[in-house]
This record gives C-alpha cells, sequence and structure tokens, in this order.
C-alpha cells in the first residue's frame, strides 16, 4: 500500500525485522497510532533462521501465530549437540514449558510474514524509507534527551526528505543501531565474543536422522563451531564461526572457499550432511561481535532487539531477544500511557527487565562454552569474560536472579556474595554440565535424580530463556511491577 508522507504518527518504529514488527504489531492492537520505516523492500535476506521455543509466546501476543504456524517452515524439535568430546540431542518436548517445538525460518520470508501481519494490524508501514536524522529536544545528559521527530527519505530520493513528529520513537533498526552508534555513541563490545561467520546453503544435503530431521545441527571444531540448519526449501544453512584473529590469519593464506571447505571437513556429522550436496549460493561473511549499549532506553525512547544488543549466535537467541524486547516496549508504552505507572517506571522496567535477560543469556553462554574440553585454541581460550566485558556485580545479579525460585533466595545471593567472578561462572558451568549429563544418559540419570532435582533443573532453564526469564508474577517483580498479558497488556504493580 502507498502511503502519501506521514508528518505526525505517536509511535515511529524504526526498522521492519522480527523486533520492529513484533512492537509494532502488539502496540496497534493495544489502539496505538503506529508507524513502521523500513529502508529495504521485503522480501530482504536475513541471516538468524534458528528460532527458540520462546518464540511462539510471542506470537501469540503479537497475533501472528496462525499465520507463522499456517506457512510451511520447517517444525524444529530441538538441537543436536556435539561439544568436544561430549554429544546430546536436545528435544524441547523434553521441557516443562508450554512449547515442544519452534521452527527454522527463510528469514527473508519470516520477517516479511510479520511486518504484513503488523500492517493487517493497522500499523502503517513504509518499506524504502530511510530514518536519516533524529532531532531531540535540549537535556544536559545525552541519554535524558528526549526525541520529538525524525528526518526521513524514500531510499535513492535523499533530497526530497521530509519530518515526522511522534510521541515515542522504537529504534528496532537492528545491528545498524542508530540511536545508539549515532547519538548515545553507548554500544560497548565483549572482547570475549569477537567472532567471524562464515556460511552458505547447500541443495540435495542429507539430514539428521529421525526424529532429528528437523533439528540444528551445532558442533565444535578447534577453532570455533559449525551450525547446520535444515529449511522448507529443501536447502541446508551450513555456517562456520571462528575467532576474528584466527579468521584473519587463515584468510590472508587461503580462499575463503578453501577454509570454509576446511573447517568444515573437520567435522563427521556435518561432512556427512554434504557429502551427497551441492553448495548454491556464494558464501556471506559477517562479524558477529557481541555487544550491548549502556542504556536501553530513556525518555520517550526505547532500543528494542540488535538495536540495543547482540549476543553470539551460538544459542541462536536473536530473534528471542527482539521480540522479548518488543513485548517490553509494548508493555511499558501502553502501561504508561494508560496512566498505570510514570513514564520514569516504565522505562525503568524496561531496561531493568532487557537488561537482566540479557544478561542471564549472556552468563549462560560463558558456561555452556566453558563445557568445551579441548581449549587449545584461540577461540576456546579467548571465550572467559573479563571485568572489561561484565562487571563482577552484574555476573552477580545474574547468577542470584537465574537461580531464585530454584533455591532460597537469600541463600543464593549470600553465596553469590561470597563468591568471586570465577566461582559463580564455575557454579553455572556445574549446573550446564549437570543438565548436559541428563541428557546424555537419560537412563541412567532419571534413576539417581529424583523428581525435585529434576524440576529444579528444569526451572534453572526455563529461566535461561523462555516467558519465566521476565517478571509474569506478584514474586518476579522487578521494582514492584510485573508484566499482565490478559485481558491486554500492561504492567501491574503489587499491591
Ligand atoms: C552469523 C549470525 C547467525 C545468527 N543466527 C541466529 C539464529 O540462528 N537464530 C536467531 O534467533 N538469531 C540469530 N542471529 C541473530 C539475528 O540475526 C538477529 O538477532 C535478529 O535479526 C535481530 O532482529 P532485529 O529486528 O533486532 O533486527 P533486524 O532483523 O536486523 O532488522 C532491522 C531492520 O532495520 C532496518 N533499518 C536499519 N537502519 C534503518 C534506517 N536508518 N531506516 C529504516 N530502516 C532501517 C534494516 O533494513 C532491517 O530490516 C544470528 C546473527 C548472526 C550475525
Amino acid at each position: 500500500m502507498t502511503i502519501a508522507n506521514p508528518q505526525r504518527t505517536q509511535i515511529l518504529v524504526i526498522g521492519g525485522g522480527p523486533g520492529g514488527s513484533t512492537a509494532a504489531a502488539m502496540l496497534a492492537r493495544e489502539g496505538f497510532d503506529v508507524t513502521v520505516l523500513e529502508r529495504d523492500a521485503f522480501p530482504r535476506y536475513h541471516i538468524g533462521e534458528s528460532l527458540l521455543p520462546s518464540v511462539l509466546d510471542f506470537l501469540d501476543l503479537s497475533g501472528a501465530r496462525p499465520k507463522v504456524e499456517a506457512y510451511g517452515f520447517q517444525r524444529k524439535p530441538g538441537g543436536h549437540i556435539e561439544w568436544g568430546s561430549n554429544q546430546w540431542d536436545l528435544y524441547f518436548n523434553e521441557l516443562t514449558g508450554n512449547h515442544t517445538y519452534s521452527f527454522q525460518v527463510i528469514r527473508s520470508e519470516f520477517d516479511k510474514l510479520l511486518l504484513d501481519h503488523a500492517e493487517s494490524e493497522g500499523v502503517k508501514v513504509m518499506q524504502c524509507v530511510e530514518v536519516q536524522k533524529i532531532h531531540f529536544h535540549d537535556a544536559a545528559e545525552i541519554s535524558q534527551r528526549r526525541p520529538y521527530a525524525a528526518t526521513v527519505a524514500r531510499v535513492g530520493e535523499a533530497a526530497q526528505s521530509w519530518d515526522i513528529h511522534f510521541d515515542y520513537l522504537v529504534d528496532a533498526s537492528g545491528r545498524a543501531g542508530i540511536m545508539a552508534t549515532r547519538y548515545l555513541r553507548n554500544r560497548e563490545y565483549h572482547d570475549a565474543f569477537k567472532n567471524v561467520a562464515v556460511w552458505g546453503y547447500w541443495a540435495d544435503a542429507g539430514r539428521l536422522p529421525h526424529p532429528k530431521e528437523g533439528a540444528i545441527a551445532t558442533v565444535s571444531i578447534p577453532n570455533g563451531w559449525i551450525w547446520a540448519i535444515p529449511l522448507h526449501d529443501g536447502l541446508l544453512s551450513v555456517g562456520v564461526v571462528m575467532h576474528k584473529d584466527s579468521f584473519k590469519e587463515k584468510n590472508s593464506r587461503q580462499e575463503l572457499e578453501e577454509l570454509y571447505a576446511e573447517a568444515l571437513a573437520e567435522n563427521e556429522t556435518v561432512s556427512g550432511l554434504i557429502a551427497p550436496g551441492r553448495r548454491v549460493s556464494e558464501l556471506k561473511v559477517e562479524t558477529d561481535y557481541s555487544y550491548a549499549s549502556t542504556n536501553f532506553a530513556g525518555p520517550g525512547y526505547f532500543m528494542v532487539g540488535d538495536a540495543a544488543c547482540f549476543l553470539d549466535p551460538l544459542l541462536s537467541t536473536g530473534v528471542h531477544l527482539a521480540m522479548l524486547s518488543a513485548m517490553l516496549t509494548a508493555v511499558s508504552i501502553t502501561a504508561a500511557e494508560r496512566g498505570d505507572v510514570s513514564h520514569t517506571e516504565a522505562t525503568e522496567f524496561f531496561e531493568s527487565s532487557y537488561r537482566t535477560a540479557y544478561m542471564r543469556l549472556l552468563v549462560f553462554l560463558t558456561a555452556f562454552y566453558h563445557q568445551y574440553d579441548g581449549k587449545e585454541s584461540i577461540f576456546w581460550m579467548a571465550r572467559r569474560l573479563s571485568n572489561h566485558d561484565v562487571p563482577e556485580t552484574k555476573i552477580k545479579l545474574a547468577f542470584t536472579n537465574l537461580m531464585s525460585g530454584v533455591e532460597d533466595l537469600r541463600d543464593v545471593r549470600e553465596g553469590a556474595e561470597l563468591m568471586t567472578r570465577d566461582l559463580v561462572l564455575d557454579e553455572m558451568s556445574r549446573r550446564v554440565a549437570e543438565n548436559l549429563k541428563i541428557r546424555q544418559d537419560k537412563a541412567a540419570m532419571t534413576a539417581v535424580y529424583d523428581s525435585r532435582m529434576k524440576e529444579a533443573n528444569a526451572s534453572f532453564f526455563g529461566k535461561v530463556e523462555g516467558l519465566d526469564a521476565i517478571a509474569r508474577s506478584p514474586e518476579q517483580a522487578i521494582s514492584g511491577l510485573y508484566i499482565t498479558t490478559s485481558p491486554r497488556l500492561g504492567l501491574t504493580r503489587v499491591s
């Protein structure tokens, strides 16, 4: 649909990826006037194909779930993991949550479906329109300046720009991160996760044996790890992730093709999958450095998905974080506009909830990497968080958050206080290792573990990702507030 250049909207969303379109759809369903500006023409290519089951919850809330279910994407029952000398299968139907599967998606099609859905919910969607500049009210502290308008232009017509005024800005511009990189300049990179990814698409490749044919294979190699993701068009997405320095060193003496082929040959499972196939795409290369901005929200603005933070792709958490933060944006704006909470409270709730969810995954990721038992190369040696990446206090807080509900909160808090950062990470690693053991030898471990331990274990993992990771009940409240999704999205104060 062609839309005349709008001069005003209640909520302006920059970017029509999963973060932007989910926030827009949720807000439009709550009655707001929302405009999404997207620089590209959809469908457009994007990496990030393997989704977590938690995504289904967000699709329910945005109303897009029936469309996604009906589309025919590859169903994902879980993952096959080969990690050093360990090997296990993770089936989502073993988790205690509501969802026993997820999807592997061709992102160009998935993202278009979500953006079209937002439009069908009443969002004004403008494609091939780029945000060039954001205008702010004055304030001494840069993060406290309130944005009020954006200068925008149709792609290729930069000279005919115009201004759109708004009450709220949702920056969902992905890794471009307009607010963080151009205005706040507050994006901080984690040294521990500075990777380069190289990937391509294979036709006629094999699949994992039944019942894992729709699963992601994640396997370690001496210099990093490989993903293999089956897609519904029959192609297999196969990517290699390695440390930026290894990549640079190898690429200085090897062609990209050779580097990629050599890495794939290092794992038997992946070699077996691609053996009958042929690569039908160019190789794509992207750096995937992990980062977070020092603040995610401020007066009248929220940063969603990759615009706020990015986590190493090992755990396939990108779309989950984008939709989670989209939902947090929708509840925060809704609650503030209805007068249920003040604008400051809403902003603080968003900031704190999104950062907690991100931190939990960051700590979990570190613990997961820690499980690898052959730490000979730069990739594996670099995987320890330093104080520069995340201050010790934040690590301890993430740990306390994860453990509360599993164990008595007071004991955990005091325990975490006494522990050093390394001990906290070691304790996390122990939990992760325990879970992996259960998955590797289910029969033996089931006999050893009583049901309380199993429940605690499941609860721990439920809190790493999924809706357990955010405040949805008075017990989980953050600063006295928790999320309600029915009958309407919003924030409720603990009475
Ligand atoms: C190698 C690699 C592998 C990954 N694998 C996975 C995976 O398996 N699973 C997973 O969940 N995640 C994965 N991710 C992460 C995932 O790709 C992202 O986290 C996810 O796409 C974030 O969604 P988003 O909506 O925040 O941003 P995006 O999807 O990037 O959308 C941002 C949109 O903003 C638009 N935009 C930018 N600037 C402007 C502007 N000035 N004006 C207008 N529009 C603008 C862009 O065109 C874009 O469409 C991976 C990432 C990498 C690098």
